[in-house]
């Protein structure tokens, strides 16, 4: 137990004994190891989850890490565009091959395995949460340190699934001034709390606007109530992300990996430190 326990398991990632385990997850195949996995969630769709995803993975790649992407937005699915990603995963046979970026980050999603990326996937919910679990235990995740989840938004079938069956170690919250903050930070407060999982810290995206001729911070979402609400519930606020036409522009042209940008380093070095001990 943490020395200063508080009992309250989604505000701590002490991976210790009085942690309630729930349901034993489901296990990875003899090829892979994953040190840590992390969650990206958001409330709603559009927030920037999967930029702030893909810009988390690029920085901890380049901290040295082996990192990783399980791209879980099946029907969504943005992470490949991010990084440029236009071939096809292959299979050794038994199990799938991730797709490795041109830094070696390595990624599965259901857009590197369509024949047709723009054909949209009209499956149910549970065939949909099947595929990401196989994506964890039928994917070879070579020696990761750390897998960053992009969740669909929201609460549904496919997050239960990855929390129920995925070793989660902790969330990021990914929301915008604009948002219902409060409510969605609730909502993955509760759902942190019944799954037992942390809450690593919240990512504002669209902060501000930085003007181009002047310098100026411009907040036109007005002001932001998140570091508020972050304080209610005791968590913390790791970054914000200003609109950043650089960073849609990246995105579209598939060459995150090349952000110069220091938006999520605090985001990057808070997910380090407190994983440090699991
Ligand atoms: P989500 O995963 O929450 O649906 P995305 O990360 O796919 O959202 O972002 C939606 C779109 O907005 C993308 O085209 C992305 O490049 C763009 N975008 C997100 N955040 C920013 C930002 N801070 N500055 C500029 N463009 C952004």
């Amino acid at each position: 137990m943490a020395e200063e326990c508080t009992h309250d398991c989604s505000t701590c990632s002490a991976n210790c004994s009085s942690r309630p385990q729930g349901i034993p997850k489901e296990e990875l195949n003899v090829l892979s190891s994953v040190k840590h996995v992390i969650a990206v969630v958001s409330g709603k769709g559009g927030v920037g989850k999967s930029i702030v995803t893909s810009m988390l993975a690029v920085l901890m790649q380049r901290k040295g890490y082996k990192t990783a992407i399980l791209d879980a937005d099946i029907t969504g699915p943005s992470i490949p565009k991010n990084f440029g990603l236009k071939e096809r995963a292959l299979s050794n046979g038994e199990f799938l091959l991730p797709v490795s970026t041109k830094t070696g980050i390595d990624i599965m999603s259901v857009n590197l395995l369509l024949e047709d990326e723009t054909r949209p996937v009209v499956w149910r919910g549970p065939v949909i949460a099947g595929t990401v679990k196989q994506f964890w235990t039928d994917v070879v995740w070579d020696e990761v340190d750390y897998m960053f989840v992009d969740m669909p938004p929201g609460t549904g079938d496919v997050p239960l699934t990855v929390f129920q069956s995925l070793p989660v170690d902790g969330i990021i919250v990914v929301t915008t001034p604009q948002d219902l903050v409060s409510m969605i930070v609730q909502k993955a407060a509760n759902m942190a709390k019944m799954m037992n999982v942390p809450v690593l810290g919240l990512v504002e995206n669209m902060s501000y606007v930085v003007c181009p001729d002047c310098g100026k911070k411009m907040e036109i979402f007005g002001e932001s109530k998140t570091h508020k609400i972050a304080d209610k519930f005791g968590y913390e606020l790791v970054g914000k992300l200003p609109i950043d036409a650089r960073l849609t522009a990246l995105c579209d042209k598939g060459i995150i990996e090349l952000m110069e940008n220091d938006y999520l380093d605090n985001a990057a070095n808070v997910i380090e430190k407190k994983l440090a001990n699991n």
